[in-house]
C-alpha cells in the first residue's frame, strides 16, 4: 500500500490515503451535505483526466485559476502580484499541467495561504510544485490540513507581502482568514461573505455558518466579523467562487448590521438601489 491523494467529487476536498479513503470529512462536517448517492472519491491520475485548465484576470495582477468542468464546490485558485514574489490565495480544484505553466510563465509561488477547508482545493498540488516558504492558514483549522504542509500558523493578522495581509475572521470556521489586498482594494474573503451575481453585477450579501444548511452566525461571530472586516477599505470581493464588484466596507456593514439587528439569518440582503 502507498499513500496518494484522493478527491472527493462532492466537495472537492483531498485526503492522503493508502487506498480509497472510506469517507469524506468536509462532507461529514455539518457546513457541508453528504452526497446523495454515496461516495465518490476519485484518484489523482482520474482527477486529471477529467479536469481541464482555465483561468482570467478579474483584474490586472489577480488571475483565478479554476478546473472545467466544475469539480466539487467548484473552487478557484487566486494568484496575485506582490512585490517579493506572486502569493497565491485559496486553491483550484486541480491544476493540469497547463495551468502549472502559466503559473510559471506567471513567476510561480513565493508564498501561499487559504481562508478555510472549502477553499483549499488542490493546495497540496502548488505546494509539491512550486515548494513556497510560507504556506499559512489559521491555526485555529490545522485539523483540516492534512494533505499539505503548513509552515506559517496564523493566529490574528499576518503580511504576507507588503500590502496583502491575512487576517482571522473566525465564524465560518474558529481558523477562517480573509486576505487583504490593500493597494487593489479588494478583500479575498474566503467564506464570510456570499454574493448574489446578476451575469457579473453584484445583486445581494449574504453570510453563513453553514450555507447549505442554512445555519446563520451567532451574533458575537457576526461581531468579530464586523471588527475585523469593517476596519479593511476594499471596492470589491473575491470569494473562493467569484469575484465580485462593486463591493464596498460600507455595504458589508451594513449586512452585519442588519445580522445584528434582531434574529440572525442566512437570507441575502439586495445591494442598494441602482445596480
Ligand atoms: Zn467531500
Ligand atoms: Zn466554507
Amino acid at each position: 500500500m502507498t499513500l496518494t491523494m484522493y478527491a472527493c467529487a462532492n466537495c472537492g476536498h483531498w485526503q492522503k490515503w493508502f487506498a480509497t479513503p472510506p469517507a469524506c470529512p468536509v462532507c461529514c462536517d455539518v457546513r457541508n451535505e453528504l452526497p446523495e448517492e454515496g461516495w465518490h472519491i476519485l484518484g489523482e491520475k482520474a482527477v486529471g483526466d477529467l479536469l481541464a485548465a482555465h483561468w482570467h484576470r478579474p483584474v490586472p495582477g489577480v488571475t483565478a485559476f479554476r478546473a472545467l468542468p466544475s469539480f466539487g464546490l467548484g473552487s478557484t485558485g487566486w494568484l496575485i502580484e506582490a512585490e517579493g514574489g506572486n502569493v497565491a490565495w485559496e486553491g483550484a480544484p486541480y491544476y493540469p499541467p497547463g495551468a502549472l505553466a502559466e503559473i510559471e510563465r506567471l513567476g510561480g509561488v513565493t508564498r501561499l495561504g487559504a481562508s478555510h477547508v472549502h477553499g483549499y482545493g488542490a493546495l497540496w498540488q502548488l505546494q509539491r510544485h512550486f515548494a513556497p516558504a510560507v504556506v499559512a492558514v489559521g491555526v485555529q483549522d490545522l485539523a483540516w490540513t492534512k494533505a499539505f504542509r503548513v509552515t506559517w500558523p496564523v493566529d490574528e493578522r499576518l503580511e504576507l507581502a507588503p500590502g496583502l495581509t491575512v487576517h482571522r475572521t473566525g465564524g465560518h470556521f474558529p481558523g477562517h482568514c480573509v486576505l487583504h489586498d490593500a493597494r487593489r482594494g479588494i478583500l479575498f474573503c474566503g467564506d464570510a461573505l456570499k454574493v448574489d451575481l446578476d451575469g457579473t453585477v453584484p445583486r445581494a450579501l449574504s453570510c453563513h455558518k453553514a450555507y447549505h444548511a442554512r445555519i446563520p452566525l451567532s451574533h458575537d461571530e457576526v461581531r468579530h466579523y464586523r471588527s475585523v472586516i469593517g476596519a479593511l477599505d476594499f471596492e470589491a470581493v473575491a470569494t473562493p467562487f467569484e469575484f465580485a464588484a462593486p463591493v464596498t466596507t460600507a455595504e458589508v456593514l451594513r449586512l452585519f448590521d442588519h445580522q445584528l439587528a434582531g434574529r440572525p439569518d442566512t437570507a441575502a440582503l439586495p445591494l442598494g438601489a441602482g445596480r
